[in-house]
């Protein structure tokens, strides 16, 4: 066979070969054991936690070692694709502060030398390759159409073959003739490029996953196809050609491809690439809330498998991103400890603490990381995000919090920068309720009186605060003042001395304050009663006090 007069007929237009396109691209100047990475999302309109997680990870091993991470855009697959797939997905990784070196940053834009960075514009290159593959007999032109390739998926079901696929004598289209090409070619029939493997059923190969360790697997056999009718490569061909020309240096991607590894392996030694180093990253998982199975996050199910999920619910990215990394790292929280203060992206990510079986997501832990995240946060910090959100997700509530933006940042700086503030936030959502007493006039309801506090009773605590109350004072001068009205009432000021002998009063200075803090916020657990009382102001309490006194 005439391979040279072959590529020429299959690429007539292709000029450009392998050897301009090291040129183009030379290795990457960067210093000793530098990585580079990518994450290659197919633009299906969202991100999936899994795949933030996967960024995460191929970001922070660039950073650590000094090396890149880059956005590469998979869209060969056109069927999966949907409208502006490419803006969700950047969306998702802007609103977690998830930042690549180069690759793509927009619609139709991109940063990097080593580009274009969407697969649809580097078909120049995936052609240059494939001709050369051509030429040297490793690939080779295939017309079977999809009833011949369903018939021979039945013969291979009738023979018994363990491996099944085109491949040796089931290849049929692996020895045409030139002249059978030409003809086929002729007769404007459509064909595929296939990859002319070159091994054989009873090797096996191995390669070093660095979460995995060393994995022994057959020999890939298959004449896997490395262009599609329409000249747009398989994923296999594509990974081969880009990850080589953009000169990445560690594949770190799902699980699921674990096993097209020997396939890749083999094609990146047909081209004669420096075979990359691989990691495969375990799913992501959740247990399922009815069956209680360790299961995979599936987009139909679970909401929170969108990352947009996150956003709309109003959990602080920082909370995120520390969240997913104590899943990604088994000495994140160690380090956590030890550097308190440090950004999370600076984190120095190490791939041999990932593990290989799928990690658990759980919404809940989430949470807890996420109150203590915002615990720690400054009142402004925290009144700029809620508002940030609201404008978005609440634009009633928007209207309220941003009205007297001094007044809101007060009342959320309430027992905040203290030694052990509260957590009583976990996300932005949250927080229209947390402080509805605040806009709105709370609806106390009487059956939540302390037990040992009868209506009259409450009556009285509420005219005594009413008539002896004084927003000026700070919280000790205003609790002592508090434990001066008990006498008269009947309650003990002291709780110890109350707990000594409780027949001798109706109750102590704890249930006091309690009618009074459900009276002027309609609830029985509030930040700081005092400050919360200053806040709203002499008359507000007054009016709220009275209210409530004529509903008992
Ligand atoms: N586009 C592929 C996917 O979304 C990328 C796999 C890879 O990272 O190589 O699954």
């Amino acid at each position: 066979m005439d391979n040279i007069k072959l590529a020429a007929l299959l690429f007539p237009d292709v000029t450009l070969t392998p050897e301009d396109l090291e040129a183009k691209y030379p290795p990457r100047a960067l210093p000793e054991g530098a990585r580079v990475t990518r994450f290659a999302p197919s633009p299906t309109g969202y991100l999936h936690i899994g795949g933030l997680f996967g960024a995460l990870t191929d970001v922070l091993v660039a950073r650590a070692s000094n090396g890149v991470s880059f956005l590469r855009i998979e869209d060969t697959d056109k069927k999966r694709e949907i409208e502006d797939g490419v803006s969700a997905i950047l969306k998702g990784f802007e609103a977690f502060g998830v930042e690549f070196t180069e690759g793509v940053t927009g619609f139709g834009t991109e940063t990097g030398d080593y580009g274009p960075y969407t697969q649809s514009q580097r078909v120049f290159i995936y052609h240059a390759v494939a001709k050369r593959l051509v030429e040297e007999g490793k690939a080779y032109p295939c017309f079977c159409t999809a009833e011949a390739l369903n018939a021979l998926r039945e013969r291979q079901e009738a023979d018994g073959a363990l491996i099944r696929g085109y491949f040796g004598k089931y290849a049929r289209c692996r020895d045409l003739s030139m002249e059978e090409i030409e003809a086929n070619l002729a007769a404007g029939k459509p064909w595929v490029l296939r990859f002319r493997s070159a091994g054989s059923e009873d090797k096996r190969i191995t390669f070093e996953d660095l979460i995995r360790g060393k994995i022994e697997m057959p020999e890939n056999i298959i004449d896997e196809v490395l262009l599609k009718s329409d000249g747009i490569p398989t994923y296999h061909f594509a990974h081969v050609c880009d990850d080589h020309f953009m000169r990445t240096t560690h594949v770190i991607r799902g699980e699921e491809w674990l096993s097209s590894v020997p396939k890749h392996i083999a094609m990146f030694k047909a081209c004669g690439y420096k075979v990359p180093k691989y990691v495969h990253t375990a799913q992501v998982m959740k247990l399922d809330d009815e069956t209680g199975d360790k299961r995979k996050l599936s987009k139909r199910k679970d909401p929170e498998a969108a990352v947009s999920y996150f956003v709309e619910k109003g959990f602080p990215k920082e909370a995120v991103i520390e969240y997913l990394l104590t899943l990604l790292n088994s000495n994140f929280e160690d380090w956590r400890r030890a550097n308190p203060g440090v950004e999370a992206m600076d984190f120095p990510f190490n791939l041999k603490k990932m593990g290989a079986s799928g990690c658990l997501f759980d919404l809940l832990k989430l949470t807890d990381v996420s109150k203590n995240v915002i615990s720690h946060m400054k009142a402004s910090d925290i009144y700029d995000c809620v508002a940030a959100w609201a404008k978005e997700y609440a634009p009633e509530f928007y209207a309220i919090f941003t009205a007297d933006p001094a007044f809101s940042t007060a009342i959320l700086n309430i027992d905040r920068e203290v030694p052990k503030p509260r957590k009583d936030i976990a996300k932005w959502d949250e927080v229209q309720n947390y402080l509805s007493y605040f806009f709105t006039e709370p609806e106390a309801d009487p059956a939540l009186l302390p037990e040992r506090v009868s209506p009259e009773d409450a009556k009285a605590i509420l005219a005594c605060c009413c008539a002896n109350y004084e927003p000026g004072e700070e919280k000790d001068a205003w609790f002592a003042r508090m434990k001066g009205w008990c006498p008269d009432l009947g309650f003990c000021p002291e709780v110890k001395e109350y707990k000594k002998n409780p027949a001798a009063y109706k109750g102590h200075v704890g249930d006091v304050s309690s009618v009074v803090r459900l009276a002027v916020t309609g609830r029985t657990n509030t930040p700081d009663l005092c400050t919360i009382m200053q806040l709203l102001g002499k008359e507000k309490v007054a009016e709220r006090l009275n209210r409530f006194a004529a509903k008992l």
